[in-house]
């Protein structure tokens, strides 16, 4: 048809203005379908098995990170408690062996004075007997707690890892989840595009007040929305309407695809 007149589209177009009618509504039809299904892309995106899996391990991290903290504090206080006494042991082993060098330096011959050495030395090895006796009891007091801490970082480390497979399963499920959303919402835009603005705002507010579903086609004398028959004074009405009136069901509201 190359070089065929510009009417000769114009008049081919005016001879289906009857199917471009039918067309506003199925369109109005295709575009519930796409809203539809991009709600329930939404409610599957935020269902997710491995996002309610995600919540519950976040959740056991950070118990175990709490109780690795506590530990930890309790380990703390040992150790500084050992690190005092160690030190406490090492001025005595100082002294000690300064008395002794004044005993043995030959400097000091009244036998008295070198008795008060001796009676100092005695007392300092004493005082180092019992700091050692608690330093041994803050190792015993380490010891279930370096063993605790060891334990529950291996458990840590496990969890970390299951955490970081979950989040990455999350992620993968989620990006395919918005790739569709994202072909899903280009059609529906464009579908959108397509009708007449104050039919589509209607549309969008019985969608928001009829749980989704706006549009509903009439099959027979019943509502497919509602599924209630509409009375037959109310079909025969609609029967006489034009094809392209927007017509209601009295019944549900639902606008009817006739
Ligand atoms: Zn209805």
């Amino acid at each position: 048809m190359r070089g065929a007149p510009a009417d000769h589209y114009g008049d081919h177009y005016d001879a289906n203005d009857h199917d471009r009618t039918m067309s506003a509504f199925a369109t109005l039809l295709e575009l519930q379908e796409h809203d539809v299904k991009l709600d329930q892309l939404r409610h599957r995106r935020a269902a997710l098995p491995d996002r309610a899996e995600l919540v519950t391990q976040t959740k056991a991290n950070s118990v175990l990170a709490a109780e690795i903290a506590a530990t930890s504090a309790d380990h703390d206080v040992v150790a500084r408690e050992q690190k005092r006494l160690e030190d406490a042991v090492a001025t005595v082993v100082d002294k000690a062996k300064a008395e002794d060098k004044k005993l043995y330096s030959g400097t000091i011959s009244a036998p008295k004075e070198l008795q008060s050495i001796q009676d100092e030395i005695a007392s300092l090895n004493r005082r180092r007997d019992a700091l050692d006796d608690s330093i041994l009891v803050q190792m015993e007091l380490a010891e279930p707690l370096d063993e605790q801490l060891a334990e529950s970082g291996a458990r840590k480390a496990a969890l970390d890892v299951q955490l970081h497979e979950v989040t990455e399963r999350l992620r993968a499920a989620e990006l395919l989840i918005d790739t569709e959303n994202t072909t899903v919402q280009a059609e529906r835009d464009q579908l959108a595009s397509q009708v007449d603005p104050t039919l589509l705002a209607q549309y969008e507010e019985l969608r928001r007040r009829l749980g989704g579903v706006a549009v509903a086609r009439l099959e027979g004398s019943s509502c497919r929305g509602c599924h209630l028959q509409l009375a037959a004074v109310e079909l025969e009405r609609i029967r006489k309407l034009d094809r392209d009136t927007v017509v209601h069901c009295e019944e549900c509201g639902r606008i009817l695809v006739r």
